[in-house]
C-alpha cells in the first residue's frame, strides 16, 4: 500500500472495543472481470492487464503504488458507471479476462513434456516472496528470486504450491534525513485491500493452523495468493487468537533478535507442513528455499513417525529422499544460525519424539570440526540441517556451488571437493516481469509472439540481430528517459520530506541528462558488495563525470539493513557526495530501492554497475534484468557473470585475483573501473555514426541480449529444478513410499547395517600391471583386495581413484573407475578394474570404498573409505 495512505488515520484514535469490518468493492455486474483480474496476479506481468489498470484512473493508480484491488474499492461510483457504458474500455477488459481464462487452461511445457509425472506435486518453501511492488512482503534478491520462480512455475505448468509467511510490515521503507542517515519506517500492510483470499476450512470457517511450542500454542491463518496458476499459501498470526507476542511473529521480515527469528522460522517449517497437510496437499518433493525454512525437515520426520508409525531411521529416509535445499550464499553471516540453547528450548519435545537425544539433534545443525571458523561448536546451522536432511542441493551459480562445496565441505571428511554433492542451478530472472513495454514491442515485432512463452529459446534470441540499430536505440533512449524524469519526481520528493524548501528542492527538475551515459547501481549496501568503489579516487572519476562532452551520471540505490552501521555510513558518504556542487546535477541517490525502482533503472540504465568482492556474491539477478533490457553489464567476475561473460558482451572489472589486503583489492579493482570506462564504455557510447546512432554500443547490446537472454531466465532454471531435483527426487521418494514404505524400510535397514560394519571395511591390497611408464590411451589393469566384514559386495562400491599427482601424493583432475567383484579369497573379496590412461605427466592412482544401495552409490558423511 502506498506510503502515507493511512498513516494519518493510524495514531489519532485507539480503541480496544472499536469493532472492524471489511468494506468491499461495489462494482457494476459488467465491469465484474476486473475483480477477477486484480485478483490473480497475472496481471502484473501481462502489459495489456497493466494498461487496463492504469486506464481505470491514471491518478489512484500511483495513488495506490499500482495496487488494482486497493484501487477497485477505491475508485468512485460515478467513475464505475461511466467506464461500464464505455465500449473501448470494457472490450479492453474483455480482452484481458479472455487472456487470463487462455492462460489458465492451455497447455504447457510441463503437460507437454513431463506427461508421465502429471500427478506429481511441488511445493517451494520460501522466507519471502517479491511479487510485486504492491505486496511488499520482500526485502531483496532472496525474494525476488522466489516470486520469479512461482511466475515461471506458473507459465510453464509445473504443479507447484509456494509457501511463506503474510508480515503485517513486511520489510522497512527506507528515507534519509538531512544529514543522510537512513531512517527506517514500517508501514502496515492491508490485507483486505490485498489480493488475498482468506483460506476456509470444511466448515466455512476460516482455517486455523496450530503449533505447539513449549508453555504456548501459535495459531496462524492462511493466505492464498494466485499467481497464475501457482497457489502461494501465507501464514499469518497477526489475529485476535493469539496473545500479543504471537501476533508479533508475522509482523516485520527479518525484524526482531534470534527468538523473533526463530519462531518465525518454526512458524514457516512446521507451520508450513501442518498446512500442507491441513490442505491435503502431499508434496512428492518439498524444496527448502535458503535455510531458513529447514525445521520443515523435522516437522515432516514427526509425520512419517506419529503418523505412520515408522522408526527414526525409515523416517529420516524419507523425509531426505523427498526434499531439495537451495544455498543462496556464501557469506558466513548470510548463513542462519541459532545457539543450542535456543532451538534446545523449542525443540526439545519435537527431539524427544522423533527418539533424538539432545546431543544427536544438536548434531543435526553443527559444525564439523573442519567449518569450525565459520561458527561455534554450540552454533546450530540452518544451512547443515538443510544438507544434512535432503537429498539434492546447489548453490546459485557455477562459482558459488564451486564456494559451496569448499565452505561446506567438512560435513562429508573424506570426500575430495570435487565430489561434495552440491550442484549448481544458476538463477534467472522472469522475463516477462522486468522486461520493458518498449522492448516487449520491439520483441514482438522482430521475434515474434513466442518470446514470451519460450524466453530459454536460442533461436528466438538470435533473432534480436533484425532489429534495426535506430529502433533499438530509440526504444533504449525512451527508457531512459523514463528513468530520468522518474529519478527527478522521486529526487524532489524526497528533498521536499527532508525539508527543503519548493526553492532549495527545484532543481531536482534538472538534475541528469537525459541524453547522457547512465550509470545504474542498486543493491543491499552490505560491505562486501562496495557501494562506494566507484568514488574511491574522487578526482579520477569527477573528471569522468563532469566531462563538457561526454558527460556521465550515476543513480544509485539500496538499503542497507537497519543493524549494518558500515552499510548505512556508505550510503551518507555517497548522499553527501550527491551534494559535491560539481556532482549534484551527475549524482542522484534514490530512496526506498523496491521492485518499481528496480524496473525504471534495469530498463533505462545504458550500464549497470556490480564490483562485489569476488566470490561473495553467490548470482545477483539485477544484472540479467538489465541485459534483456539492453543495458551493458560491466561488472566483476562474480557470481552470474563469470557465466554470463564471453569477452564481448559486456565488461569486467578487474581479473580474478583476489587479494589478502582489502585495502590494495580496492584500489586496483577501482582504478580497473576508471580505466575501462575512460578508454573503452565512454569512447563507444559517444562514437555516433551521422543519425547520432553508437553503432557499436548497440551491437555490444544485441551481443548481450542474445547472449545472456536465453540462459538467464527463469524459465531455463525452472527446467533444471523440474528435471535434476524435482522428478528425480520424487521418483525415488515415490520408490521408497510403495507398499507400506517396504523400500524404505529397506534402505533405513541396509543404513544401519553398513554404519554398524563399516570400522571394518578396508582396502587389504592392491597390485596392478604398471612398471613405472605407460604410453597414453593405454590401460592399466588394478586388482584390489577388500574386507567389508559381513557386508555384502552389493553394499560396497570399490573404486579406482586417478588423475595427476603432486609431489605430495596430491591427486587432481581426478576420475573414478568402477571395479568389478571377480571372486572370494577366504574373508577377502577381490575386485578388478582398468584406468585408461588420457592425460601425460605424472598420474597416480588410489583406491577406495564407498556405500552402495541398490547399484546406487552414497555419499554419506564419513563413510567412505580409502587405500
Ligand atoms: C533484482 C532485485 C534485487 C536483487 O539484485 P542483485 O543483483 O542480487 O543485487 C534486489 N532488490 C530488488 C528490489 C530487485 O529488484
Amino acid at each position: 500500500m502506498n506510503k502515507d495512505l493511512f498513516n494519518e488515520n493510524q495514531e489519532t484514535f485507539v480503541s480496544p472495543n472499536a469493532k472492524a469490518f471489511v468494506v468491499v468493492p461495489n462494482l457494476p455486474e459488467i465491469l465484474s472481470p476486473l475483480l477477477a483480474i486484480a485478483n490473480n496476479v497475472w496481471w502484473c506481468w501481462n502489459s495489456d492487464a497493466v494498461e487496463l489498470f492504469r486506464r481505470l484512473d491514471r491518478d489512484l493508480w500511483e495513488e495506490t503504488y499500482h495496487n488494482p484491488k486497493a484501487m477497485l474499492g477505491m475508485i468512485k461510483q460515478e467513475t464505475l458507471a461511466a467506464l461500464s457504458e464505455d465500449d473501448s474500455f470494457v472490450s479492453h477488459m474483455e480482452r484481458v479476462k479472455g487472456e487470463l481464462d487462455k492462460y489458465m487452461s492451455m497447455n504447457t511445457w510441463y503437460h507437454d513434456s513431463c506427461s508421465d509425472y502429471a500427478d506429481m506435486k511441488f511445493a517451494y518453501f520460501s522466507t519471502e516472496f517479491a511479487i510485486h511492488e504492491s505486496l511488499p512482503i520482500y526485502s531483496g534478491g532472496l525474494g525476488i528470486l522466489s516470486g520469479d520462480h512461482l511466475k515461471s512455475a506458473s507459465d510453464m505448468g509445473l504443479p507447484l504450491v509456494g509457501v511463506g509467511l503474510l508480515y503485517r510490515y513486511g520489510y522497512f521503507k527506507q528515507y534519509l534525513n538531512s544529514d543522510g542517515i537512513q531512517q527506517e519506517e514500517y508501514n502496515e500492510n492491508h490485507f483486505e485491500l490485498m489480493p488475498l483470499e482468506l483460506v476456509k476450512d470444511k466448515k466455512n470457517e476460516p482455517l486455523i493452523i496450530t503449533i505447539d511450542i513449549p508453555k504456548e500454542k501459535i495459531s496462524a491463518r492462511v493466505w492464498k495468493l494466485q499467481v497464475g496458476r501457482v497457489p502461494l499459501y501465507l501464514l499469518d498470526t497477526d489475529f485476535s487468537k493469539n496473545s500479543k507476542e504471537v501476533r508479533e511473529i508475522t509482523g516485520e521480515l527479518y525484524g526482531g533478535d534470534r527468538n523473533m527469528r526463530i519462531r518465525q522460522e518454526i512458524l514457516l517449517g512446521v507451520g508450513g507442513v501442518k498446512l500442507l497437510k491441513a490442505l491435503n496437499i502431499d508434496p512428492g518433493v518439498i524444496h527448502i528455499n535458503e535455510g531458513h525454512s529447514a525445521f520443515l525437515l523435522l516437522e515432516k520426520m514427526r509425520e512419517y513417525i506419529e503418523d505412520e508409525g515408522l522408526s527414526q531411521a525409515e523416517a529420516f529416509q524419507l523425509v531426505q529422499s523427498g526434499c531439495v535445499f537451495t544455498t543462496h550464499t556464501p557469506v558466513p553471516a548470510g548463513n542462519e544460525i541459532f545457539g543450542a540453547d535456543l532451538v534446545t528450548r523449542y525443540f526439545e519435545p519435537m527431539y524427544k519424539k522423533l527418539g533424538f537425544s539432545a546431543e544427536q539433534f544438536l548434531a543435526l545443525g553443527s559444525f564439523p570440526a573442519k567449518n569450525l571458523k565459520m561458527g561455534n561448536p554450540s552454533d546450530f546451522s540452518m544451512t547443515i540441517l538443510a544438507l544434512k536432511m535432503t537429498n539434492k542441493a546447489n548453490g546459485v551459480s557455477r562459482l558459488h556451488a564451486t564456494v559451496a562445496r569448499e565452505m561446506w565441505s567438512g560435513i562429508w571428511p573424506g570426500l575430495p571437493r570435487k565430489e561434495i554433492p552440491i550442484t549448481h542451478i544458476t538463477n534467472g530472472i522472469h522475463t516477462n516481469t522486468w522486461i520493458s513495454y518498449e522492448f516487449a514491442g520491439l520483441f514482438d515485432r522482430y521475434l515474434g509472439a513466442a518470446w514470451k512463452d519460450e524466453p530459454a529459446d536460442h533461436t528466438i534470441w538470435q533473432r534480436v540481430a533484425h532489429i534495426p540499430d535506430a529502433e533499438l536505440w530509440r526504444s533504449h533512449e525512451r527508457r531512459r528517459e523514463r528513468l530520468v524524469s522518474f529519478a527527478r519526481a522521486r529526487l524532489k520528493h524526497q528533498l521536499k520530506r527532508r525539508g527543503l524548501s519548493e526553492i532549495m528542492s527545484s532543481y531536482a527538475d534538472e538534475v541528469l541528462d537525459p541524453e547522457a551515459l547512465t550509470i545504474g547501481f542498486a543493491r543491499r549496501f552490505a560491505s562486501y558488495k562496495r557501494g562506494n568503489l566507484i568514488f574511491k579516487d574522487l578526482e579520477r572519476i569527477k573528471k569522468i563525470i563532469t566531462s563538457k562532452e561526454h558527460p556521465v551520471q550515476i543513480i544509485i540505490a539500496g538499503k542497507a539493513h537497519p543493524q549494518d552501521g558500515v552499510g548505512k555510513e556508505i550510503i551518507k558518504q555517497i548522499v553527501s557526495l550527491a551534494n559535491d556542487p560539481e556532482l549534484k546535477y551527475k549524482v542522484v541517490f534514490l530512496e526506498d530501492y523496491d521492485m518499481n525502482v528496480a524496473h525504471y533503472l534495469v530498463q533505462g540504465a545504458d550500464i549497470w554497475l556490480n564490483n562485489p568482492l569476488r566470490p561473495e556474491e553467490a548470482s545477483g539477478t539485477s544484472g540479467m534484468k538489465a541485459a534483456v533490457n539492453g543495458a551493458l553489464n560491466f561488472s566483476v567476475l562474480d557470481g552470474w557473470w563469470c557465466e554470463g561473460y564471453n569477452g564481448d558482451n559486456g565488461w569486467t572489472i578487474g581479473s580474478i585475483d583476489e587479494y589478502s589486503d582489502r585495502e590494495y583489492q580496492d584500489e586496483v579493482e577501482s582504478k580497473a573501473i576508471y580505466d575501462t570506462l575512460e578508454k573503452e564504455i565512454v569512447p563507444l557510447f559517444y562514437a555516433r555514426g551521422i543519425d547520432g546512432i553508437p553503432r557499436g554500443w548497440t551491437k555490444k547490446m544485441k551481443m548481450s541480449m542474445q547472449t545472456l537472454g536465453p540462459v538467464f531466465n527463469t524459465n531455463r532454471m525452472i527446467e533444471e529444478y523440474a528435471k535434476k531435483f524435482y522428478i528425480t527426487s520424487a521418483l525415488s521418494h515415490e520408490k521408497l513410499k510403495k507398499n507400506k514404505f517396504e523400500a524404505a524400510k529397506k534402505k533405513a535397514q541396509w543404513l544401519i547395517n553398513v554404519r554398524n560394519n563399516w570400522k571394518d571395511v578396508h582396502v587389504v591390497k592392491v597390485e596392478d600391471n604398471i612398471n613405472g611408464e605407460i604410453s597414453v590411451f593405454g590401460d592399466m589393469s588394478v586388482t584390489a583386495r577388500v574386507y567389508i566384514g559381513s557386508l555384502n559386495p552389493e553394499d560396497v562400491s570399490v573404486q579406482i581413484f586417478s588423475g595427476f599427482i603432486n609431489s605430495k601424493q596430491v591427486v587432481s583432475s581426478q576420475e573414478t573407475y568402477e571395479m568389478r567383484l571377480v571372486s572370494k579369497e577366504g574373508n577377502d573379496f577381490i575386485f578388478e578394474g582398468k584406468v585408461f590412461a588420457d592425460k601425460v605427466g605424472r598420474c597416480g592412482y588410489t583406491v577406495r570404498i564407498l556405500p552402495q544401495c541398490g547399484g546406487e552409490v552414497q555419499y554419506i558423511s564419513e563413510l567412505i573409505k580409502w587405500q
